[in-house]
C-alpha cells in the first residue's frame, strides 16, 4: 500500500525524545513492543502494560530510552 501522507505516530517518534505536549505523553507507545503506556502521576511516568518498563518522565520530556527504563514486577 502506498503511504501518502505522515501518520501520526510518524510525527511523535520524529520529535522525540524532544518537547512533547503533555497531553501527548498518553498517545506515547512502549518502543520495545509499540504497545500504548500508561501515564501516572508522582512521580511521573510511563508504563508499558505489556513488558513493565517504566519510563521516567523529566520537565514534561518522556525519557523513552531501553536502556534507562525500569522493569516493574
Ligand atoms: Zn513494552
Amino acid at each position: 500500500m502506498r503511504r501518502t501522507s505522515v501518520s501520526r505516530d510518524d510525527v511523535i517518534l520524529s520529535t522525540m525524545p524532544f518537547m512533547i505536549a503533555k497531553d501527548l505523553l498518553e498517545d506515547l507507545v512502549c518502543p520495545a513492543c509499540i504497545q500504548p503506556l500508561e501515564y501516572r502521576e508522582n512521580p511521573e511516568s510511563l508504563k508499558c502494560g505489556k513488558c513493565r518498563r517504566v519510563y521516567k518522565v523529566e520537565d514534561d520530556i518522556p525519557n523513552m530510552l531501553l536502556d534507562e527504563a525500569t522493569i516493574e514486577a
